[in-house]
């Protein structure tokens, strides 16, 4: 069969036949079952860890919603403890004010009781007057019949008279002041009266604002006992959280020592596909599958690895120069002439990066389903990771596991170029 003369419209039809065979003999393969069991054993490991740090997460984001649950509440009551303090103020000002009005009454009470005192005097000191003035007109009504006397005996002589009259006019004079003065009295007396049941209304007023004060502190005092509990639950699930995250981080130490693991051991079933059991062979610049998403994968990508003589080196240091949408990645003097992929796309992992040294591919995506091509001629063997039927860990995973395709430049892998095609579709 000559496969260099095959017309594309039957390349697929024949990858998908070879497919069938090829993934039937990978079961009744014997040579890949040490490490197959390896890698079940450890992907076993690594899902049941995963599940713990899935937890650990879920764990962890219960923490920090807690804290932050608490946190808004201490802030809710912070800020109507705050209104409850200006509230707190405010009746105290009014208290001093009303304390002020209080103190100005009694000075104002006070003014008047003096007032009603002098009052009180100057009535006293004209009611002397006119008791003085009552003697005197007694005492010179006893003697009438002399002043009748001395009157006609001192012709001419009018002054007694005259200070009779006089002293009429002038008790006239002291009613009238008498009774102007026993009405200012009166209505001194309505005024402190008024200002005495003004300081009791005030007072009244006073006492109930000083209750308000109180009930409104009272309030203040067990919001802020309850805002205390919330800060102290606050901190006792931010300390929770910062041990999970100690806990969180230790495991995903933890993680990346198991993907190291399974790298290395998907290495070695790629180095123990030494030998292409069957006679499928494929042509460089051959469609040999399309950019999928199956297996642990979080979108359509081709994970492409290199190997000459058994080892591994950069596909970026053997490809041909290509300028990606985000990256430089080739030489100018390449081991291989085709890309893996057809059209562009982005360099999504490097080879052997710091974050993730064991990873011995490129990852790259073109975000749809470009076609995969043999980046050389070789033998072709397709499988099947299985991944999803143990895998349950914090990426997805689609169908039975990552299907891939392993092209070895001769039959025997051991010599030449090889290469692995990962995530299939
Ligand atoms: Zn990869």
């Amino acid at each position: 069969m000559n496969y260099f003369a095959l017309t594309k419209k039957y390349t697929k039809t024949i990858v998908i036949a070879f497919t069938v065979i090829l993934l039937t003999l990978s079961i009744i393969v014997p040579v890949y079952a040490g490490a197959q069991e390896d890698l079940e054993n450890v992907q076993k490991e690594l899902a049941e860890l995963r599940k713990k740090q899935q937890e650990l997460n879920g764990r962890l984001g219960d923490q920090k919603a807690l804290s932050s649950k608490y946190g808004s509440e201490v802030y809710a009551l912070n800020s109507e403890i705050q209104k409850m303090d200006l509230q707190v103020q405010e009746k105290s000002l009014v208290i001093d004010e009303l304390n002020l009005q209080i103190q100005l009454l009694e000075q104002q009470i006070k003014d008047t009781i003096t007032q009603i005192e002098i009052t009180e005097g100057n009535i006293a000191k004209l009611q002397e007057e006119t008791d003085a003035r009552l003697a005197d007109m007694y005492m010179e009504t006893k003697s009438w019949d002399n002043s009748v006397n001395m009157m006609f005996a001192s012709e001419g002589n009018g002054d007694f008279v005259k200070d009779g009259l006089y002293r009429e006019a002038m008790q006239e004079d002291t009613n009238e002041k008498l009774d102007k003065l026993a009405l200012a009295k009166d209505n001194l007396e309505k005024d402190k009266e008024k200002l005495e049941n003004d300081k009791i209304k005030v007072e009244e007023d006073k006492t109930l604002l000083e209750e308000e004060k109180i009930a409104l502190e009272n309030d203040q005092t067990i919001l802020a006992q309850k805002r205390n509990k919330f800060e102290s639950m606050k901190r006792s699930a931010d300390t929770a959280a910062a041990a999970l995250a100690i806990e969180y981080e230790t495991m995903s130490d933890e993680e990346k020592k198991l993907q190291a693991q399974l790298d290395l051991l998907k290495q070695q079933i790629f180095n123990e596909v030494g030998q292409i059991p069957s006679g499928d062979y494929v042509a460089e610049g051959t469609i040999i599958g399309y950019e999928g998403n199956t297996g642990v994968s979080t979108g359509n990508h081709l994970h492409f690895e290199y190997r000459m003589n058994n080892t591994y080196n950069n596909p970026c240091s053997v490809l041909p120069g290509k300028q990606l949408y985000n990256a430089y990645c080739g030489t100018s003097n390449p081991t291989l002439n085709t890309w893996p992929m057809s059209g562009n796309y982005w360099l999504t992992s490097g080879y052997r990066t710091p974050s993730r040294p064991t990873h011995n591919a490129i990852d790259i995506s073109s975000g749809g389903s470009a076609a995969i091509i043999a980046s050389h001629s070789g033998w072709i063997y397709y499988g099947n990771d299985g991944a999803c039927s143990w895998y349950h860990g914090v990426y997805p995973c689609h169908g039975a596991g990552a299907n891939y395709a392993i092209i070895c430049q001769n039959k025997n892998c051991n010599t030449g170029i090889k290469t692995m095609y990962l995530h299939l579709r």
